[in-house]
């Protein structure tokens, strides 16, 4: 809450804020805070260098489907593996593979790719699905498993011994990676590659019983151990594990790694566009080797990459956010301050908000961290459309009207929503005793303090202008317990006589008829601007230790009392808070999803 110099300022629409501080939010789309990490460009990607980059992977649909490819198809899939909830990095994903395939006329599927049972859980499947849906996008019947084809790669990976591509290796891991080599030394033949392939053939049929350790043998494929491109250099395509799959249970012993069952799926699929993060550009010449493989007639998928998202005081690795919830530096994988998709949700952001985000930022070829304050930004103008105001005092200081008759009840009528005709107004209840926020009375005010003071008037939204006539003060901790007022009756808001003019318009509640409400107001996770990036220095170093604030006792509008979980709100002046799944009708509990303004930049400047 800042000083206002006038009535007007206090109550402005955010739309008005937001034409006022226009700039600053095109400012903050500059700020995007680009670190180039790898600039890539290629000789194929000569369309991102037209000037559309945030439409790039729409241009080579486009020109795919002018072509003819894959009989003029667009077919596209969302891919998580289920081992951590999703992210709002996912959320861009999400949004890129269902939005393309919306657009061009074509489908989306949901794969789920279980390749490693030792990570993977179904509660982590569940809450996938789920958030998906929140975000507002189907995948009808398409709800696919890289499991389901555990057969059909098996078979593969048994054609390509038969045909002298693929070996098994019995060399232990960190001697395979040793003889990998590095991009600038070609890498070391396994001896094992001379095999024969009835004796691969036998080995990995064996590999998949319970004869082998884990471990002890891996299946190779057999590329070129000289190729600049370390993926190329024989990768491993199978590895033994013997931990049950949350699908296939004990059926399978040997899995197949990532590379080998990814783009095979895509193809089993019938997907033909395969988007997937910057980091994936790499195995590509791997992906396409193993489609050139298996492919019989004209159809092939493609991959596309496009940049993660990397938000500002925020870490996004799955690993990470587990280590916060197992490790209990949060409450769980919804914890309000968590970048997660159902932590998004629990804090009060909508699925709107979050695609309103992810559009701003688009899909470009060069790696960045996103400013949060536009993830902010978005919620605001998506929330500042949708919550109805209302009052709550998160710190009360008890202003009791000396002139206002003790019996005496009035309901005044306040809008719901400014930018919302049709939302209406509603009645709130006006006495003698009133709550503001302690931060609005000040004993000796500076110059341009124009809220309430000894001598001072404000008006109290809605209702009447008062004039402070004394305070209470405790003398051994200086605060103030009560302020002391009278009212002039003339000036009931949108009554005759309610022109008179006051510099202040403050918030209240009346102290009788307020709810009693816990809120938990909530800042940054992280201190540090990249907690992730910081060379020797562990992510968790940068935890805030003040990014949850709990306020016990704020006194809210009474109409707030059958608010339902989720629901949503301006507080005004404060900002927007969301009912929170810990809240009951006779103990409310209230997140701040976000304040009115961006106080983090400023604070940080100083
Ligand atoms: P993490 O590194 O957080 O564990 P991941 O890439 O392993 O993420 P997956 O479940 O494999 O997680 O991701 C599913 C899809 O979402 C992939 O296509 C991946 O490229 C995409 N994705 C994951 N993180 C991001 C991100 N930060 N920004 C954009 N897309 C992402
Ligand atoms: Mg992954």
């Amino acid at each position: 809450m800042g000083a206002y110099t006038s009535s007007k300022d206090i109550f402005l629409p955010l739309n008005s804020y937001f034409s006022t501080h226009y700039l600053n939010i095109l400012l903050n789309l500059v700020f995007l805070k680009l670190i180039f990490r790898n600039n890539i460009m290629r000789e194929n990607d000569e369309l991102i260098t037209r000037g559309d980059s945030r439409s790039f992977i729409e241009s080579f649909i486009e020109k795919d489907l002018k072509d003819g490819k894959n009989n003029n198809k667009i077919h596209t899939r969302f891919p998580p593996e289920p081992n951590g909830y999703l992210h709002i990095g996912h959320a861009k994903a999400i949004c890129l593979n269902f939005g393309m395939a919306s657009k061009f006329g074509g489908k989306c599927n949901l794969r789920f790719d279980d390749t490693n049972p030792v990570k993977e859980d179904v509660e982590y499947v569940d809450s996938i699905k789920e958030d998906i849906r929140w975000l507002g996008f189907d995948w009808e019947d398409r709800e696919f498993y890289a499991s389901d084809y555990f057969g059909k790669l098996f078979d593969f990976a048994v054609d390509l011994i038969k045909k002298g591509l693929a070996y098994v290796d019995d060399q232990p891991a960190d001697v395979i990676s040793e003889q990998k080599g590095t991009p600038t030394q070609s890498g070391q033949e396994s001896p094992f590659k001379g095999r024969s392939v009835d004796e691969n053939l036998d080995l990995f049929k064996r590999m998949n019983t319970s004869e082998f350790e884990e471990g002890s043998r891996v299946l190779r494929a057999k590329v070129d151990m000289a190729s600049p491109n370390m993926h190329m250099r024989d990768p491993i395509i199978y590895r033994i594990i013997k931990t049950p799959h949350h699908r296939t249970g004990n059926t399978w012993m040997v899995y197949p790694m990532y590379d080998f069952a990814h783009g095979q799926s895509d193809y089993f699929e019938g997907v033909t566009h395969s988007l997937c993060t910057l980091e994936f550009e790499v195995h590509r010449p791997l992906y396409d080797w193993f489609i050139d493989q298996l492919k019989t007639n004209d159809y092939r998928p493609r991959q596309i990459e496009f940049n993660r998202l990397n938000l500002t005081y925020t870490v996004m690795s799955k690993r990470k956010l587990l280590e916060l919830v197992r490790e209990g530096n949060v409450s769980g994988w919804d914890d309000p301050r968590m970048p997660t998709l159902c932590g998004l949700r629990r804090r009060g952001y909508t699925p709107e908000s979050i695609k309103r985000f992810v559009n701003l930022i688009g899909y470009t070829k060069v790696e960045a961290i996103n400013d949060v304050s536009l993830l902010e930004h978005a919620v605001r103008e998506d929330l500042n459309l949708k919550a109805p105001r209302v009052f709550g005092v998160l710190n009360p200081l008890k202003v009791i009207i000396s002139n206002y008759p003790g019996d005496k009840v009035e309901n005044v009528d306040l809008i719901n929503n400014p930018e919302d005709e049709s939302m209406g107004s509603r009645k709130v209840t006006f006495c003698n005793e009133v709550f503001i926020e302690q931060e609005d009375f000040m004993e000796s005010p500076p110059n341009k303090f124009f809220r309430l003071a000894p001598g001072m008037e404000v008006r109290l939204k809605g209702a009447y202008i008062i004039k402070c006539e004394g305070f209470k003060k405790n003398e051994k901790t200086g605060a103030i317990e009560e302020v002391y007022c009278t009212y002039d009756p003339q000036t009931r808001s949108g009554e005759h006589g309610s022109e008179k003019k006051v510099k202040g318009t403050l918030h209240w509640v009346s102290a009788r008829h307020a709810v009693d409400a816990e809120v938990r107001l909530y800042d940054r996770l992280f201190n540090h601007e990249d907690p992730s990036g910081q060379k020797d220095e562990d992510y968790r170093k940068f935890l805030n230790p003040d990014s949850l604030k709990i306020l016990k006792g704020c006194k809210l509008e009474p109409s707030l009392k059958s608010a339902k979980h989720l629901e949503k709100f301006q507080f005004q002046r404060l900002g927007y808070f969301c009912v929170d799944y810990d809240s009951t009708e006779s103990a409310l509990v209230f997140n701040r999803t976000v304040q009115l303004k961006d106080t983090w930049s400023k604070i940080n400047k100083v």
